[in-house]
């Protein structure tokens, strides 16, 4: 089963006008290899989504906000909704990012009530799922992992909308990335989960991407790792070596 090759850039909270349109503007001269029928998704602040669509003409090339609240409109202050978010432009979102779980302290279960919410109005969602330093140690990585996809799984029959992004949180804008072999492994064993609970079919389409410290030189490392479908990018998405991972299967 051939999964496209997705590749998604975290701006988290960085950027400026200014310093977005750059990004915008590099990435339109990018020929997206269609070889591996890279999808890419670039994920500015909500704030800038608009204004990255302006400027974005590179139609291989597609937007997320990094969040969503699960209700269309109402007083729900500081927060975006998804019908907003579509409005604008952005055909995705990132849900339970490590940094809204564990700074913001959002549970497994809202997680998952925003994304069935998410999914209902038409995005696309890039769910994050991965276990602290701690509970890697203490070898419970896996049980992490599922204990996070478990409520999406109660509350979700179809995965065609989910991509899902395995994100060690000792990963993330530390340097320090997983080994292909033991990103790998995780990857291998979410799927197995996953086709236990939601079937082979669905478990064999969905891209499990690998986040945490990838950049435009070890991107290529993890390319023989047959359940690493892409990357979710934070730090190097906002610079040139981004265009690097793009092209890193081609
Ligand atoms: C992320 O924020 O999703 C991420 C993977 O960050 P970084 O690439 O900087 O580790």
């Amino acid at each position: 089963m051939a999964r496209k090759f997705f590749v998604g850039g975290n701006f988290k909270m960085n950027g400026s006008k200014e310093s977005i349109k750059e990004i915008v503007e590099l990435l339109n001269k990018v020929d997206v290899p269609e070889s591996v029928g890279t999808e890419v998704v670039i994920s500015p602040p909500a704030l800038y989504l608009h204004w990255a669509k302006l400027h974005l003409t590179n139609t291989a090339i597609e937007l997320a906000a990094q969040n969503a609240y699960p209700k269309v409109s109402g007083a729900y202050t500081g927060e975006v909704s998804a019908p907003q978010i579509k409005d604008v432009g952005a055909e995705w979102v990132i849900l339970g990012h490590s940094e809204r779980r564990h700074i913001i302290k959002e549970s497994d279960d809202f997680i998952a009530e925003k994304t069935v919410h998410a999914l209902e109005s038409d995005l696309g969602v890039i769910l994050c799922v991965g276990e602290t330093l701690e509970e890697r140690e203490s070898g419970t990585t896996i049980a992490v992992c599922t204990r996070q996809l478990d409520p999406v799984i109660a509350a979700t029959k179809d995965w065609s909308h989910i991509v899902i992004a395995y994100e060690p949180v000792w990963a993330i804008g530390t340097g320090l990335a997983a080994t292909p072999a033991d990103a790998q492994e995780t990857h291998a064993a979410i799927r197995a989960y996953l086709t236990d609970k939601i079937g082979k079919d669905q478990a064999d389409s969905v891209r499990i991407l690998y986040g945490g410290s990838v950049n435009g030189k070890n991107a290529k490392t993890f390319n023989d790792c047959p359940d690493i479908d892409g990357y979710l990018v934070g730090g190097a998405s906002l610079k040139p070596e981004f265009v690097d991972i793009i092209t890193s299967r081609s």
